[in-house]
């Protein structure tokens, strides 16, 4: 297939495909979807070799945020049956992310509900990733706090954290739709307030929002341009209580499809699977590891995953490696030119941001699923351990 020869030739040299290739990986049979996966799996492992990332959420503050991001189970007037707490205490959270750590995770993702952080906040966090660092020094810390005012991400990076995360989410062109208290564009300078601080910048999307291909396409190739030093990919958890409770768009050969279009756009950059892999890639886990460099350990912010001990025997089953602690994450080239964690050797959640969207991204549709989908809440557990509980969590 010329395409897939063109599109691993571009991903080893680091070259941005154009848009019709990234929307031609979206449109591609099923047929045709292991040779995809096989092509950029070929990418994958020239700049990660078969070495998988395991990244641990802490989630600091849980729910009653101000803000209405319809796809968040946190939101204002959420009536999702969620874990509610205001912020853990330092030694509580270093504890929480000790289990982790235990599980193997080299990064620790600190994650608040909220618009952003107060400066009494942002003190707070500082003491929690001090606390964390002095237990665990070689772990990575990123925070997941909102959108940053400034001087704030310098305070974050004085305290010792390693990365920010804060996500695109979806194409500019259809951010007003998904949330409306605040833009598409203060998230792209939360992002870049975070790399001007030195931060190394993790944002990245969530798909399975109804958007369409091009929509897709925006956004990764946004953050292409934006130049995060990781890509969380999020596949939609449709929560009862929310206003995209119904939206179950997503297959497991779509997710795969999404996957390699951002392991060709951005190639070098650690992808990391994200939310609703269990719920949407099921039994095809363990192929998206061809394409994913990084996972969460365990559970996520609000919701349930499967177990850290299943998560590590799917990466041994499937021939991959889980990266130590004295592994560079990022390919040489990024790391020496500054990416915070890869120069240390190391989305978060739902809080982050997405580009513009060229006109001619509307001429094509989404490539929905063949047979309609019905929900499946069966597979969506709200989570009622680890963080913010008495119980401990499944890392
Ligand atoms: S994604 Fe973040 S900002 Fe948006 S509603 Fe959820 S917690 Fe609030």
């Amino acid at each position: 297939m010329d395409l897939l020869n063109t599109l691993v030739d571009k991903g080893l040299r680091r070259e941005l495909p154009t848009r019709d290739e990234a929307l031609a990986v979206l449109a591609t049979s099923d047929d045709e979807l292991l040779d995809v996966v096989a092509a950029a799996g070929k990418v994958r492992r020239q700049w990660f070799g078969r070495r998988v990332k395991l990244n641990y959420l802490v989630n600091l503050k849980s729910g009653l945020c101000p803000e209405d991001c319809s796809y968040c189970s946190q939101r204002l007037g959420s009536e999702a049956g969620i874990l509610k707490y205001t912020w853990l205490k330092p030694d509580e959270a270093t504890k929480a992310a000790a289990a982790g750590v235990a599980g193997g995770a080299k990064r620790v993702c600190l994650v608040a509900s909220g618009r952003g952080p107060t400066d009494r906040d942002v003190d707070r966090v500082s003491r929690t990733i001090e606390a964390i660092k002095g237990e665990h020094e070689d772990v990575e810390v990123c925070a997941c706090l909102g959108l940053l005012s400034q001087g704030q991400a310098d305070r974050l990076r004085s305290a010792g954290a390693d990365a920010y995360n804060h996500n695109l989410n979806t194409s500019e062109g259809t951010y007003g739709e998904i949330t409306t208290t605040h833009t598409y564009a203060d998230r792209v300078d939360t992002v870049q307030q975070a790399q001007a601080a030195g931060l190394s910048a993790c944002s990245g999307l969530i798909a399975g929002m109804g958007e369409t291909d091009a929509d897709l396409v925006d956004v990764v190739f946004s953050l292409r341009a934006l130049d995060p030093d990781s890509v969380p990919v999020n596949f939609l958890i449709p929560i009862e209580g929310t206003p995209l409770a119904k939206e179950w768009h997503l297959t497991p050969q779509r997710c795969l499809r999404i996957l390699a279009m951002v392991r060709f756009v951005c190639p070098d950059v650690e992808v990391r699977l994200a939310g609703g892999r269990e719920v949407h890639l099921r039994s095809m886990q363990p192929l998206a590891l061809n394409l994913a460099n990084s996972i969460f350990l365990g559970d996520y912010l609000t919701t349930e995953g499967q177990s850290g001990q299943s998560d590590l025997d799917m990466i041994k089953d499937a021939g991959f490696e889980v990266e130590g602690a004295d592994t560079t994450t990022l390919p040489e080239h990024r790391a020496q030119a500054g990416g915070g964690c890869g120069s240390h050797e190391g989305s978060c959640g739902p809080c982050g941001e997405a580009p513009e969207a060229a006109p001619e991204a509307t001429a094509v549709a989404a490539a929905e699923p063949s047979e309609a989908l019905t929900a499946r809440t069966d597979l969506v557990a709200v989570r009622r351990r680890g963080a913010g509980t008495d119980l401990a969590p499944n890392a």
